[in-house]
């Protein structure tokens, strides 16, 4: 399926309609794309600019029928759909990234035997297939330790921290409640990082790839909270987390846009925490501040198209809108109050639901040099009023 090229004009699929989906369809539209969007939840965000609108479950074979029959190229906008159905697509049409990436990808364990198997840094691990297997793992990782599920968490989820002998016990417990016939989960070491960094790599099919600036992100309770680009510090740390996800994502043979997640230790090594086969959240300051933002470099990678060249326009800082974060934009004033603020950009999502935890918009500030859009981010959360502001 190499030499596929897909025009504008065709139809592009994409399984799964969040945000990420969203934004992956405005892209594809301005460049003269359709977009079929199937997620089964029929409020989904992408489902509301999407050309077709799929909202049935990703069990039904109908509905795979006629999404096969309809697109030329297939993607998906997170990890956690199945592998299965992935495979039944590829069997029609093309996919990517691969069926194959996105089983190495979407299971913890997969994922970091991949990386560790090919000499990539990443914290010592151990498999668990039965809870009370966990003090035998733990004792050799050493603590503190975390547990995570090996498939279906995001933003934190099914995560637990084990920083003592007691606590393996509790956890055990946990795992037990909520284990399903056949679940597998990974304890890791628990990294003394200094940061989290991310960096985007976007690959061809013919192989030719690049990278985006190296982005510092900063999480609360596992959710990304912000992104500041360009990542401060040594230009060697950059360099080196490029050519780390030039050689995994080449590694992978993966067509698409990839993120890599990385600890940098105090020593100044990178271990990878995790890769997404997709456009990332710490990658949405793209649309405002590059000369291309990562969907459309979705869109140029999965149509076979030249990717475009990276041009980081402005140095920002993007803050996420998380639950009642986003109470005044949706409601209130927030809205006018922001866009007050020289060089903010706003995006909602346009979820109807206000949940705790769940991302609802971000905020993309631009300023340079940096200094001026952390002070603009810095002014916006005070103004939220819930939570630390960004560290300078
Ligand atoms: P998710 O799929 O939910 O993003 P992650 O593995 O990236 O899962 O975990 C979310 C966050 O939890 C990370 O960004 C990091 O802040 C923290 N975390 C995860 N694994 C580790 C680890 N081994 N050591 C230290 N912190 C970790
Ligand atoms: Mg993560």
């Amino acid at each position: 399926m190499k030499a596929v090229v897909i025009e504008p004009g065709s139809v592009l699929g994409v399984l799964g309609g969040g945000q990420l989906g969203a934004m992956f369809t405005m892209a594809a539209c301005r460049l003269g794309y359709h977009v079929a969007v199937w997620d089964p939840d029929p409020e989904a965000p992408a489902h509301r600019i999407a050309t077709h609108s799929f909202p049935g479950p990703f069990t039904d074979h109908h509905t795979l029928a006629c999404f096969a029959e309809l697109t030329n190229v297939v993607t998906y906008e997170w990890e956690n759909i199945p592998a299965e159905l992935c495979r039944s697509l590829e069997q029609q049409k093309p996919v990517r990234p691969s069926s194959a990436v996105l089983s190495v990808i979407q299971d913890r364990l997969e994922q970091k035997g991949f990386l560790a198997s090919n000499g990539f840094p990443v914290p010592s691990f151990a498999r668990l297939t039965v809870p009370d297997q966990l003090a035998t793992a733990v004792r050799h990782i050493g603590y503190p330790a975390l547990c995570k599920t090996a498939t279906s968490g995001y933003d934190g989820k099914g995560q637990w921290r084990i920083s003592q002998e007691s606590d393996i016990r509790v956890v055990e417990r946990s795992l037990s409640e909520s284990a399903r016939p056949g679940m597998r989960w990974i304890v890791e070491s628990l990294i003394s990082f200094e940061r989290e960094l991310s960096i985007l790599v976007v690959r061809g099919a013919d192989g030719q790839s690049c990278t985006y600036p190296l982005a510092e992100n900063e999480h609360e309770e596992g959710i990304l909270r912000t992104t500041k680009v360009p990542a401060p510090g040594s230009l060697a740390v950059a360099e080196r987390a490029a050519a780390l996800g030039h050689r995994v994502v080449d590694r992978l043979e993966g067509v698409g846009v990839f993120c890599l997640e990385l600890f940098q230790l105090p020593s100044g090594e990178l271990l990878i925490n995790e890769i997404a086969p997709r456009p990332h959240n710490s990658g949405h300051y793209t649309l405002d501040a590059c000369s291309v933002s990562q969907f459309e470099q979705q869109v140029r990678a999965i149509c076979g198209m030249p990717l475009g060249e990276v041009h980081l326009l402005s140095p920002a800082v993007m803050v996420n809108l998380i639950g009642d974060d986003a109470t005044t934009f949706v409601k209130g004033a927030g809205s006018r109050t922001l866009l007050g603020i020289p060089g903010a950009v706003l995006h909602l999502y346009g979820k109807r639901e206000i949940r705790p935890r769940r991302k609802m918009g971000h905020v993309t500030f631009l300023g340079d040099p940096l200094s001026l859009a952390l002070d603009r981010a810095k002014q916006f959360r005070e103004g939220l009023g819930n939570s630390p502001s960004p560290s300078a």
